[in-house]
């Protein structure tokens, strides 16, 4: 009853023709050696899910984009600006298993969500209409991959246990846009309101942060939400000594002289 292959097909892998033996291909000793590159964070798998397949936008972000490339490159990028590095101790990165980019037909721009069966499968609800409306058209692939990468940290940041407050969680996403060359030309340094105005006017100021304290600031800032509930007074001082509203009046001094002197006090700003 069962019926056999062929006998010239092999039941197991052979090996491959014409190559060297694995001692040959490393140093020699034996295959434990570590890789030359750091290991890579865990990917997410990704799916897209076009709705609606009719829609001019659908069209215009097939065309504008190979999500193919972008969306692994821009988890990758967020990654990266949140963490060290997978093998560092002090990493401790959300379990998002999977994220799936859905173009729809619905109000606003954008927004992220976990699902009720499990947190670590995300969903990334993008409008189409917004799409649509995205001039000139030579702005639709970095608008949609500024986008794309800003809900993807909604992914993967940290919330002081649901206790942040939205403006942080929303400067922290626009950091990291900004810091993929992706922001786009109408945001600015806007010093009026409180610093957590949320989206770039937090971004800003965590930027700020972050050349003052030194690069790494804002994953410190992240693990902080980790670990405890946010209250506002501990958090900042232990984190950077001062509270926060004192390092917003700070920025907004060295912005504000900055701009009546052209940016020349950049490198005074920097220690
Ligand atoms: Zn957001």
């Amino acid at each position: 009853m069962t019926i056999h292959p062929k006998p010239t097909a092999s039941p197991t892998p052979s090996p491959i023709p014409n190559q060297a033996p694995l001692a040959d291909r490393t140093t020699g000793a034996s295959g434990s050696e570590k890789p030359h590159k750091p290991a890579p964070f865990e990917q997410p798998k990704l799916r897209l899910e076009l709705r609606d397949i009719t829609h001019p936008a659908t069209s215009k972000f097939l065309n504008a984009v190979d999500i193919t490339a972008i969306f692994p490159t821009a988890v990758s990028k967020v990654q990266r600006l949140l963490y060290q590095s997978p093998s560092d101790p002090s990493t401790n990165v959300p379990p998002t298993r999977s994220v799936t980019l859905v173009l729809r037909d619905m109000d606003g721009v954008a927004y992220t969500t976990g699902l009720d069966l499990d947190y670590d499968h995300k969903e990334i609800h993008f409008s189409l209409d917004y799409i649509d409306r995205i001039s000139p058209p030579s702005r639709l692939a970095a608008e949609i991959t500024g986008v794309l990468t800003h809900e993807l940290v909604h992914c993967y940041q940290w919330r002081a246990l649901g206790t942040c407050p939205g403006g942080l969680i929303e400067g922290i996403a626009d950091w990291v846009r900004l810091n993929c060359d992706l922001s786009p030309p109408h945001w600015k340094r806007d010093l009026d309101g409180d610093w957590d105005r949320g989206y770039q006017h937090t971004a800003y100021f965590l930027q700020y942060l972050e050349t003052r304290f030194g690069e790494g600031t804002v994953r410190r800032i992240n693990e902080k939400l980790r670990l405890c509930e946010y209250e506002a007074k501990p958090f900042w001082t232990e984190l950077l000594g001062r509270p926060v509203e004192q390092l917003y009046g700070d920025y907004t001094a060295a912005e504000g002289k900055g701009e009546s002197q052209n940016h020349m006090v950049d490198d005074s700003t920097q220690t």
